[in-house]
This record gives C-alpha cells, structure tokens and sequence, in this order.
C-alpha cells in the first residue's frame, strides 16, 4: 500500500541498499517454469492468493542475500520481517553478522484507505512505475507515461485477494508492533496524503528519532 514506494525514495535519498522480499518473489515469477524451484513455485501460489509465504522458503530467500546487510549505504528491509519466526530469525542473523537495527517504521493507514489503494493500483509491465486509477492515473489510460508499457493489475490487489492479505496482517504481521515497541525500535508513521507528502513525514519522523536516541545515550553516558 506505498511501503515499496517510501523504500525506494529512501534508498534513492539514503543511497542504502533496498531489499523487497515481494520483489524478488514477483522477479521470479517472471522466469520460464524450467527455472523456478518447487519452493518458488508454491511461494507464488500463496502470493497471488495474498497468502503469506512460509517462513522456511522466504527465510532461505533473505539469507542468499544476507551480502545488502553489509552495504556501505545500510539497507532497508521492505515487506520483511512478516511474521514473529521471520523477526526473531532476523535478529539472530544480525547478532551473528555484529549488525543492529537502527529503526523499524510502520505506516498507519485505516483499512478503507488501504482497500482503496491497493484495488487502484496499476504497475507498468516493462519499466514498474506505479499508478492509481483515481489518485494518480496515466496520461492515457492503461498505458505508462514513461515508457508506453502496458499497465496491470498485480493479481494479489484483486478482492479476494486483499480480504486475505488483510487478515494474514492481522493475524501474523500486526504482533510485530509490540515486538519493536519493546526493542525500542519502533517509529510509527501516518500514511495518509501523497507519496512525497509520506516521504517528507518519513524523513523527519527517522530524523527526531535519530535525535531522540542520540539524547537519550548522552544523558546515559
Ligand atoms: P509486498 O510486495 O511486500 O506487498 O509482498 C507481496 C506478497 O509477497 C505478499 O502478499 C506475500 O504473499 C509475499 N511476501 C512478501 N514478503 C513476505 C514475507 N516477508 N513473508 C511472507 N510472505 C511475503
């Protein structure tokens, strides 16, 4: 519902490494059959019908690629964790790798808006820009402004679709709130308005909580 466009600003402001576990899963949904594991194959059955995707095979995923955690920029780690098993797997790894957090953002938008979002949203075929029929539609509909490819509806924004996302977030991914509140990591963000609008509240909202955390070791030290 914008998280990957908020992460792909930062990473263009930040220069930090942009890991998006939903992306890779759609990369490998475009390979020929003869080159998709079983795992990969099943992981986009529960993508397209807005399941999540077992831990075991997106955890596989994020290890073959554990080298982003080691980028110069940082990285920022999007749709990822998901689940409590995917969060306390990633702390480990961190731990072993000598590597922290440094904040885990969560964007606050009520069910309706979300709902109206994500059945809106089109995404260019060839190039991957990102549309919305009523908040920002293409010059010509159904067609990219940047490169005429041809715009789609990702078959996880379908209804059916949305009502189990919803529900996979609520029961699995809304307990990781409580589990960064109570590592201290966690900087809440509204999500209503436009894209640059949210990204402008990204930045100052990690700014004052970089702040924050600055002032808070000076008076600890
Ligand atoms: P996203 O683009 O982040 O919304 O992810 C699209 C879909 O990919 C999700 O609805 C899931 O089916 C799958 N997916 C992405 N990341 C994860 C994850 N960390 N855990 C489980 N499934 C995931």
């Amino acid at each position: 519902m914008g998280k990957g466009t908020q992460a792909d600003l930062l990473h263009q402001r930040l220069k930090a490494c942009h890991l998006s576990t939903g992306d890779v899963f759609r990369a490998a949904g475009k390979l020929p059959e003869c080159e998709q594991s079983p795992a990969m194959m099943e992981a986009l059955g529960y993508m397209r019908r807005g399941e999540l995707v077992p831990d075991s095979t997106v955890w596989e995923m994020v290890r073959e690629r554990k080298g982003c955690l080691h980028c110069a920029g940082g990285f920022i780690l999007d749709g990822f964790p998901r689940t409590l098993g995917q969060a306390e797997s990633l702390k480990q790894l961190m731990d072993s790798e000598g590597l922290e957090l440094t904040a885990v953002v969560n964007y606050e938008l009520p069910v309706s808006e979300i709902v109206a979002r994500l059945s809106g949203r089109r995404t260019c075929e060839k190039c991957k820009a990102v549309y919305h029929v009523k908040e920002r539609p293409p010059k010509a509909e159904g067609c990219c402004d940047r490169c005429d490819g041809k715009l789609f509806q990702r078959e996880d924004d379908r209804p059916e679709s949305i009502r189990v996302r919803l529900e996979a977030y609520d029961r699995s991914t809304a307990p990781l709130i409580q589990f960064y509140e109570k590592l201290g990591l966690l900087v809440q963000v509204g999500a209503v308005g436009t894209p640059d609008e949210i990204f402008e509240r990204t930045l100052a909202r990690l700014g004052s909580w970089r702040a924050a955390c600055v002032d808070k070791a000076c008076r600890v030290s």
